[in-house]
């Protein structure tokens, strides 16, 4: 299950709700890849042809990107290859720059203080409820 958090920032006016976690289906790979970019969805069947039997997992996290300024929600997929090489991929913003990912622990935490990335003020963090 994964978590609905609420994301306010008192400068710029951001209050979004994001969906962050992990669904139920999430390690089921038919249903986690087209969450992901093309090109992303790609890299991992690839990486997963080549390292078949290595655990991985898929996680939302949220990120902005600095571009265009968007904020929105990144699944996230982890594993680590045979050779023992941590994969941490993730696709591009629509405007396809690179999003920069806030830390998921401290997110989740919820105790911890966040810098809003559009404006610096910190944001405010709650959760609302639970998602599957
Ligand atoms: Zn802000
Ligand atoms: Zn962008």
């Amino acid at each position: 299950m994964g978590t609905v958090i609420r994301v306010k920032c008192s400068d710029c006016g951001l209050d979004k709700t994001f969906r962050v976690g992990s669904g139920m289906q999430f390690n089921n790979l038919e249903k986690v890849l087209p969450l992901f970019d093309k090109n992303t969805a790609e890299k991992i069947t690839e990486y997963l042809n080549g390292n078949s039997g290595c655990l991985w997992y898929v996680v939302n996290n949220i990120g902005f990107c600095p571009e265009c300024g968007q904020f929105s929600v990144y699944p996230v997929f982890y594993s680590t290859s045979r050779e023992g090489k941590d994969i941490f991929l993730y696709s591009d913003c629509e405007c396809g720059k690179r999003p920069v990912l806030l830390d998921i622990e401290t997110v989740l935490d919820g105790t911890k203080e966040i810098p809003c990335p559009k404006c610096n003020n910190n944001l405010i963090i709650s959760p609302e409820g639970i998602w599957d």
